[in-house]
């Protein structure tokens, strides 16, 4: 299994000011959608002076019609848009949790396993951090 190698510290509570790409990112359990996506549409991420983060259409993914997956797809949503602050880029994958939007045969695979990367996905997050080898800074 493809492993994307970046490590993400966890913390709750107020957003700090960011300080440099990349230390921070906010995330955002959103109620309402804006009007320019689409029905389909489960979360966006932002890079930008106004600071880094993701929105997850909360609402939406809560009206998932199968319960039982409503916690793997958070997560999948959640790792798709930081992947897209990861990447540096708006792009989508054929296969994989980088998909533009997930199907039937992607909930399937849910109900047993994490949607796994693509392999281009591993390539760009690594390129953009340095190689498979570059360590990332750890937020304190
Ligand atoms: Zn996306």
């Amino acid at each position: 299994m493809p492993v994307i190698g970046v490590k993400l510290v966890w913390r709750t509570g107020t957003p700090v000011q960011n300080r440099s790409y990349g230390e921070t990112l906010e995330i955002v359990l959103d109620t309402q959608a804006p009007a320019r996506f689409s029905a389909g549409a489960m979360g966006y991420a932002t890079v930008g002076k106004e600071g880094t983060a993701i929105h997850v259409f909360y609402h939406r993914v809560r009206a998932c019609p199968w319960p039982e997956l409503t916690t793997a797809l958070l997560g999948h949503v959640m790792v798709h848009e930081i992947t897209h602050v990861l990447e540096d880029v708006a792009r989508h994958s054929r296969s994989g949790v980088m998909k533009a939007n997930f199907d039937g045969h992607d909930y399937d695979v849910m109900r047993a396993r994490p949607l796994r990367f693509a392999a281009e996905d591993v390539e760009l997050v690594q390129a953009h951090f340095g190689g498979a080898n570059a360590r990332i800074p750890e937020q304190r």
